[in-house]
């Protein structure tokens, strides 16, 4: 198939080389000339592991195109995905301008059968609206609007693309329907699902699944506040809560809070669709106003592990991205917390794997370092705000050496707390009690007889079998 996709970010960019590999040939639009002569140069204009791979052999292939000119690509095209942004507005609600604008340029340029599929997030009856746009324009040919929301997670998109746990069709016609079927053969033939909907559905499909999943994040968070109350261990809690398959062990770990370029506006963009609607939605205004306030409630643990002020004080940041694996800062807790310490006198440098550059562009003033030995190094304390490997990985003793004073706040819980107490580091981290009130991690040969204490196990085969179904799990 011939196949265009307008708006080449970390969506559009992914899933047109995907496409690509399939054996379709991709024409990639974008409005921003600087970034399609980057890929027009054969560099990358995001960071995606694998992408660089990936688009250099499709290209050579001459498989996928790059290009602003909608004209060089629309006319020959079986399917128009858009895959433009679609930030929030002051309100809430989402900015679909330029999806609009899109739809209007995609009519005048489209001829024949194509199919104009709506791949950014939208919501409900966008894609009527779309097809409202291009009706208003005249367009010629025949054609079709559908939905096809995309589910890929940044820093593990090509993985997510290739192998998606579903794909989501909604269409209001069999042509299209049938189009869009024959494009997904190739994991339809793997075994993924695919779920054929209505439009506004597939719609809602989207929002819905985003809402949960920063619900279950935003949850999480405030159970982790509540084990550094009671002297609880929330790394504890979720090992049980997520053996039980109803929940999975996924997104139970918490942080500063959710942030990146979906969930926080894709959860107010639903309560502002639902209130369109005239539902209302009781449960995600909590779920956003409870991030909005964890995020500032990490500088307040930061200011209290520095001994009640960072006035004057030198705090090293590792991490500015949302998460690891990605570039992306949009929406990242470092974005609140770096200015909020600022504000209360703090000097902060910065070390990031690969955000440095996009931070900056929303911090133009953060002074950063080279590496984590240099961020650190004369500093008064450290906070870790996104789980790279990398951080994981550190020689801790170093970093101490460097240190003036050895206070560690840890907002991933990526290190191990009775470890960072032997090496003679001030550790705080999320949802875990100071170290003399810590339940003890009980290592298999001594949980039986815990439990047997409290459950009155006494018999030993009983104790035997735990400790060996223990030893397999581990
Ligand atoms: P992005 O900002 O990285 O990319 C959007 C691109 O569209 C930009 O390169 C921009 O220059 C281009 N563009 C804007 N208007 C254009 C026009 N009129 N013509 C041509 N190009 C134009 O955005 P993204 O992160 O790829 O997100 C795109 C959509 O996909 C959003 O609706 C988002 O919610 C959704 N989504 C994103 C992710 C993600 O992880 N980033 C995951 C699933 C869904």
């Amino acid at each position: 198939m011939q196949i265009a996709v307008i708006g080449t970010g970390y969506v559009g960019l992914v899933c047109g080389v995907c496409f690509a590999s399939f054996g379709n040939k991709v024409i990639c639009v974008d409005a921003d000339a600087h970034k399609i002569d980057l890929l027009n140069a054969g560099r990358i204009p995001i960071y995606e592991p694998g992408l660089r791979e990936m688009v250099e052999q499709q290209s050579g292939e001459g498989r996928i195109h790059f290009t602003t000119s909608l004209g060089a690509a629309i006319p020959s095209a079986d399917v128009v995905f858009l895959t433009v942004g679609t930030p929030s507005q002051p309100g809430g609600q989402a900015d679909l301008s330029f999806v609009y604008q899109c739809a209007s340029a995609v009519a005048k340029h489209v001829r024949g059968h194509t199919v104009i599929v709506l791949k950014s997030t939208v919501p409900l009856g966008t894609a009527e609206e779309i097809e409202a746009i291009i009706r208003s324009e005249r367009a010629a040919g025949s054609w079709s609007v559908a939905s096809n929301p995309e589910f890929l997670r940044e820093g593990a998109a090509i993985a997510d693309s290739l192998r998606p746990d579903r794909v989501v069709i909604g269409s209001e016609d069999e042509r299209s329907r049938n189009v869009l079927a024959r494009l997904y053969r190739p994991l339809r033939q793997q075994g993924v699902p695919i779920v054929f909907t209505n439009r506004r559905t597939a719609e809602l499909i989207k929002y819905a699944a985003n809402g949960f999943l920063a619900t279950k994040i935003a949850y999480m968070g405030e159970i982790a506040d509540l084990c550094e109350k009671a002297s609880a261990e929330i790394r504890q809690v979720a090992l049980g809560m997520g053996l039980d398959r109803r929940i999975s062990e996924q997104f139970l770990h918490p942080g500063p809070g959710y942030g990146g370029s979906c969930f926080p506006k894709d959860a107010s963009a639903l309560v502002a669709t639902a209130h369109q609607f005239g539902a209302s939605l009781r449960i995600l205004p909590s779920v956003i106003a409870s991030n909005d306030a964890r995020k500032r409630a990490m500088v307040d643990k930061i200011v209290e592990s520095c001994g009640g002020s960072v006035r004057g004080k030198r705090i090293a940041i590792l991490g500015l991205t949302f998460k690891p694996g990605t570039d992306d800062v949009r929406e990242a807790a470092s974005l609140v917390i770096i200015p909020k310490l600022e504000a209360l006198g703090a000097r902060v440098r910065a070390y990031d794997p690969v955000g440095m550059e996009q931070a900056r562009k929303a911090l133009p003033r953060l002074r950063v370092a080279k590496n984590a030995y240099t961020c650190t190094r004369q500093c008064d304390a450290v906070a870790i705000l996104t789980e790279w490997e990398e951080f994981r990985n550190l020689d801790l003793d170093r970093i101490k050496a460097g240190l003036r004073s050895p206070v560690v706040i840890d907002l991933r819980n990526i290190y191990e707390p009775v470890d960072m107490a032997r090496r003679g580091f001030e550790y705080t981290g999320i949802g875990q009690p100071s170290l003399s009130k810590r339940p003890a991690m009980r290592t298999a040969d001594e949980l039986p007889s815990v439990l047997a204490s409290r459950r009155s196990i006494t018999r030993e085969p009983e104790a035997a079998h735990l400790r060996k179904k223990m030893r397999a799990d581990a």
